[in-house]
């Protein structure tokens, strides 16, 4: 085994691209994939080197990492028989990191499991910024055999992993974290259009839910909402994503939640209104979401 792995970050998106970024930062040799060719193209300067294929860059890396939008692109990705499983070693680790729900988690850890490759399941919690300092908290599950492997991966990324047991607990936590997420985005939403609607100025509002009733990430929201500005850090689309994937996870075992499911018609509405690239803060404007 080499001092520091050598990754292939499949998917340079909104998170994808930064985090590649650190490991590049941290040392590590790093390939780059994206369907959009020219996001992966962007991080050459940067020390990355960019594949024509999602195999290209999977070839002998140590490490694979998936950082795409959902279960069925990351299958569609990994699934390929001539795809990036093919060309993997017997020591690469698939360190999957992408949002994708329990059931798309199973699937992948059995295609992995068929290619004799370790799966990691490792979704992050924390957004663009986080991802940008190297600051995400990593909510991992997988073999314990492939932590040597994925430390420098891991420390490059993240202010803290936590270990959670066999591959899927870590989308299991992500999902229940996920869930208070959109949850906290509404109520927050809500609580400055009701704030309006009682004739005070929202933004002083903004100024008592802060510390310590309030969270940052509200606060943050907040703002954003205020100004109207959705410029997207976790687009409309991949939180209605995680929401959907909640309710059925909840569903599976006989628990309602009932806060997601009081959300979740005008959240589809505002996607179905072309605002699933927004920020998941656009649910502020609710101009054709809501009766
Ligand atoms: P993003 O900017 O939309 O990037 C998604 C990536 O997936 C892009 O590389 C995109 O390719 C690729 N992709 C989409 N469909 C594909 C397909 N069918 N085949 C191949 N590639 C496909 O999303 P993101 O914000 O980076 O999020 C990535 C994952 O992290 C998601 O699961 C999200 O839920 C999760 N996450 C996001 C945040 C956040 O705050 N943004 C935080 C934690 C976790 P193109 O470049 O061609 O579009």
């Amino acid at each position: 085994m080499k001092a520091l792995p050598t990754v292939a970050v499949l998917g340079t998106g909104q998170m994808g691209r930064p985090m590649a970024l650190r490991l590049v930062s941290a040392g590590l040799a790093v390939r780059v994939w994206d369907r959009s060719h020219a996001k992966a193209e962007a991080l050459v300067e940067a020390g990355a080197t960019a594949a024509a294929s999602p195999s290209q860059a999977t070839a002998d890396a140590d490490v694979v990492l998936t950082m795409l939008a959902d279960g069925p692109a990351v299958n569609a990705v990994m699934a390929d028989p001539n795809g990036p499983l093919g060309s993997a070693g017997p020591e690469t680790v698939w360190l999957q990191m992408s949002t994708v729900g329990i059931d798309w988690t199973d699937r992948l850890a059995g295609l992995a499991g068929a290619c004799d490759v370790a799966f990691v399941d490792a979704p992050v919690s924390g957004s663009v910024g986080p991802a940008e300092t190297g600051t995400l908290l990593v909510l991992a599950s997988g073999p314990a055999h492939t932590r040597a492997t994925l430390a420098p991966v891991l420390d490059a990324i993240g202010r803290r992993t936590i270990w959670l047991g066999p591959a899927g607990a870590g989308s299991r936590a992500k999902l229940v974290l996920n869930n208070w997420l959109v949850d906290l985005v509404e109520s927050t939403a809500e609580t400055l259009r009701f704030a309006g609607a009682l004739g005070l100025d929202p933004a002083t509002i903004i100024d008592l839910l802060d510390a310590p009733i309030g969270s940052p990430y509200a606060v943050d929201k907040a703002r954003h909402m205020l100004k109207g500005d959705f410029t997207p850090n976790f687009a409309l689309k991949h939180a209605v994503k995680d929401a959907d994937l909640a309710l059925a996870a909840a569903e599976s075992v006989g628990i309602e939640l009932g806060l997601t499911r009081s959300l979740i018609e005008s959240w589809h509405r505002a996607l179905a209104g072309g605002r699933g690239d927004e920020d998941l803060s656009t649910v502020y404007d609710d101009a054709g979401v809501r009766p």
